[in-house]
């Protein structure tokens, strides 16, 4: 272990953590923190494959974190012998402020606040845990990746909402994309594996997990995606609805009365597979279809359909066929019916899959296409931890 990367997924309740490699990519240990603010809260840590649970009050992120520290003098490592060169933090919001990664300095932190109209559930809990960290660890420099920056490079016809130009400028609408450590990370992951250099790959990567996102990436660069204001536009999730119109909520407003704050929690939490067959977690609803459930039934067909919508739409964005159609994320990585149901009805592209290939388990990036389908079909495990950790490195050594 010669250098490492503290990187913190700070939300509002809880902090993720992983000390990384960022050349071989392992995670050397990593842990949670959760329910900061309630009750009780709990801290798990994870080293030398041993896990360590902790109950604790954790009234706040800065005693959250401080127990994290306790614990690694604890159970190890040594945090001096670690070598930690950076702190990387992912920071969801970045909005059109931050095109890349940015190394903290107070007024980042305040530009980082700022945002929080844009992203009320998330970057409040991501400032929390940059204060706390940046207090803890004052001797190394903290880098801020956002999820959105990827997307940044978005054309102005694909990020633009109909709306009109002055609520547009007046509010920052736009479409951001979210998930762009995932999509950047496996985009080039899918370059290294067909053996082609990232700037002359056309792409679409599937990021199907609870969230779930599609983007279209052309020579290295993002060109659609399809999460937009907020991570609820697009593909069906494990509670969000993705796509729907507008007007179902003037509509929910008007006939039943419910107020915006419950059109959204319902949107967002009681929606996707979870609203349709009362299951977000896929293992379960795939277990619901065994029993015969023809709402868990309905809810996979839905979900599968709008992806293979999404898929449709962005060959005609990229003006052809692509290179590699990849699979990740939780469901996109493990589930291989999903897969199937995808690549079946794209059989009128010539795309096929291997079905004994889709079979396989496997933590390493793989093509899983027939060799002659006209599209690789690829599965690449995500890892937005080595991301992070990567692009921290590269730019302090800027
Ligand atoms: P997130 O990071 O957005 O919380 P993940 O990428 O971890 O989500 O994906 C979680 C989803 O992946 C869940 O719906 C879970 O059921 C599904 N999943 C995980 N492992 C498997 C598996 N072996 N088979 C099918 N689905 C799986």
């Amino acid at each position: 272990m010669s250098k490492t990367v503290l990187v913190i997924n700070a939300g509002s309740s809880s902090i993720k953590y992983q000390l990384t490699d960022p050349v071989d990519g392992t995670a050397v240990a990593s842990g949670i923190v959760e329910r900061i603010g309630e009750d009780m809260g709990i801290v798990t840590h994870k080293y030398n494959g041993e896990s360590h649970t902790t109950e604790l009050v954790i009234a706040d992120h800065g005693v959250g974190l401080r127990k994290v520290l306790e614990l690694f003098e604890q159970y190890g490592p040594d945090l001096e012998e670690a070598g930690i060169v950076a702190v990387g933090h992912r920071v969801v919001q970045g909005g059109s402020v931050f095109p890349g990664p940015t190394v903290i300095t107070d007024e980042v932190v305040e530009q980082i606040r700022g945002l929080i109209p844009l992203a009320p559930l998330h970057n409040p809990g991501h400032v929390r845990g940059i204060e706390v960290a940046r207090e803890l660890f004052m001797q190394v420099p903290h880098v801020a990746i956002f999820d959105t920056s990827f997307f940044q490079t978005l054309p102005a016809e694909a990020y633009t909402y109909a709306l009109p130009k002055e609520i547009t400028q007046k509010f920052a609408i736009r479409r951001y994309g979210f998930h762009g450590t995932s999509h950047q990370f496996v985009s080039r992951e899918v370059a290294n594996v067909l053996g082609l250099p990232n700037e002359e790959v056309s792409q679409i990567v599937l990021h199907v997990g609870s969230g779930a996102s599609v983007s279209a990436v052309q020579n290295g660069r993002a060109v659609e995606t399809s999460m937009g204001l907020t991570p609820l536009e697009g593909l069906v999730m494990g509670t969000r609805t993705g796509d729907i119109d507008p007007a179902v909520i003037f509509h929910l407003y008007r006939t039943e009365g419910l107020s915006i704050d419950e059109i959204d929690t319902m949107f967002n939490k009681q929606s996707g597979l979870k609203g349709m067959a009362g299951q977000n977690d896929f293992r379960e609803l795939l277990r619901l279809i065994d029993e015969g459930s023809a709402d868990a039934k309905l809810a996979l067909d839905v979900f599968v359909h709008r992806l293979v919508k999404y898929i449709g739409s962005y060959m005609a964005v990229l003006g052809g066929l692509p290179n590699a159609i990849t699979f990740t994320a939780g469901v996109g990585e493990n589930n291989a019916l999903v897969r199937q149901m995808v690549a079946d009805r794209l059989a009128g592209f010539g795309i096929a899959l291997d079905p004994a290939l889709n079979e396989v388990r496997s933590g390493e990036p793989r093509i899983i296409s027939t060799p002659d389908s006209t599209v690789k079909i690829l599965v690449v495990p995500t890892n937005e931890e080595l991301e992070i950790a990567r692009q921290t490195v590269a730019k302090i050594a800027e």
